[in-house]
């Protein structure tokens, strides 16, 4: 496994990070992300914690340094601190960089000590608005209260927190200062994310849910003094800092903003699917390599690389003409967000 040759795709991209969804379902049923009566996958097609473990420590041994594990909602994936605690081992031989998460928070307050003694070190909460009702609506199923007790347990394990929050029109708007000021007084940074076309909400009207950041910019322009900063992760977040607060924001645009020459990730499903590209079907299935040769990687390293070698150039997310062109059927909650 040691000394492969790094993941390099055709557009000479590193393949350095990986996020892996560990489950499809959620305690939460969020407007944007979920339908009310969601059909989750059965069990047999999922990876067991073992699987998710082997093929997470493939990646790690072609290069990947950053894993970020997310679901649907990762921590409610039964003995899931067993997978946090194998994965480990990867950061104590400093093969891994970092190894993170992103939650709606629910359960932290329960595993937040053992995530920090784990070695996590930063985890990303979303959290759409600080108003108890609103919460209930936007996330259905969801508790503000259990959520702000997940915050509080996170921070007083150490772990850096930084908040997700949709940007959704006729929803959140007026509260972009609350929630910023908020963030600033606990140290948390923020990252506003443009509402994406993923998979069939029912009823839900995703044009009419869509602002876009360029408005939520201007926005925040009204009352902060914003400088750009030339960090860039790989990923479609962009950053400002607020003169006023100190405050690093991230603005998640893939709808009006093209990030995908840098991308340097790829994203793997709970049930073994490779996508290449948030935004496209081309998928690999790792599974069947995976569990045809349980005692040989080398099959499933091939089909690695094979699946690296098409990543696509970039995704078609186009909401100008008021339809989610681009729009892809699956569930955020199935690749993972
Ligand atoms: N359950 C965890 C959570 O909510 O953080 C992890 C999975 S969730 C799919 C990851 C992120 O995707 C969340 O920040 C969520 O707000 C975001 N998300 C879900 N559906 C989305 C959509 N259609 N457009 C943009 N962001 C979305
Ligand atoms: Fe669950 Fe996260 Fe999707 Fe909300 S955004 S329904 S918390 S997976």
């Amino acid at each position: 496994m040691m000394n492969q040759p790094p993941l390099i795709d055709p557009f000479a991209r590193a393949i350095t990070y990986l996020r892996v969804s560990v489950t499809d379902r959620c305690d939460f049923r969020c407007v944007y992300c979920m339908a009310e009566n969601m059909t989750f996958l059965p069990k047999k097609d999922l990876l067991t914690l073992e699987e998710l473990d082997r093929l997470c420590s493939a990646f790690v041994g072609l290069g990947v340094r950053k894993l970020r594990i997310t679901g649907g909602e990762p921590l409610v994936r039964r003995d899931i601190m067993t997978f946090f605690n194998a994965m480990a081992r990867h950061l104590q031989s400093g093969a891994l960089e970092e190894l993170t998460l992103t939650t709606n928070g629910s359960q932290l307050e329960k595993f937040a000590p053992a995530l920090a003694a784990a070695g996590v070190r930063r985890v990303n909460i979303s959290l759409d608005t600080l108003d108890a009702d609103k919460f209930a609506r936007v996330t259905r199923w969801g508790r503000l209260d259990q959520v702000m007790r997940g915050i509080d347990a996170a921070q007083a394990a150490g772990l850096r927190v930084k908040i997700n929050t949709v940007a959704l029109k006729g929803f959140n708007e007026a509260e972009l200062f609350t929630l910023v000021d908020w963030c600033a007084g606990r140290d948390m940074d923020l990252t506003l994310i443009e509402v994406m076309p993923m998979g069939d909400l029912g009823n839900e009207d995703r044009v009419g849910q869509y602002w876009s950041l360029k408005e939520v910019r201007a926005h925040l322009a009204q009352r902060y003094t914003l400088t750009d900063l030339a960090e860039r992760t790989g990923g479609p977040a962009r950053y400002v800092r607020l003169s006023e607060t100190g405050q690093k924001i991230g603005f998640i645009t893939p709808l009006s903003h093209n990030f995908c020459e840098s991308c340097n990730r790829v994203r793997l499903t709970c049930t073994g699917d490779l996508f290449m590209c948030l935004g496209q079907e081309d998928r690999a299935d790792l599974r069947a390599p995976l569990r045809a040769h349980p005692d040989d990687d080398a099959p499933l390293l091939d089909a690695i690389r094979s699946a690296i070698a098409a990543k696509p150039k970039g995704h078609d997310f186009d909401y100008s003409r008021q339809r989610p062109d681009g729009q892809v059927s699956r569930h955020m909650s199935h690749t993972g967000g």
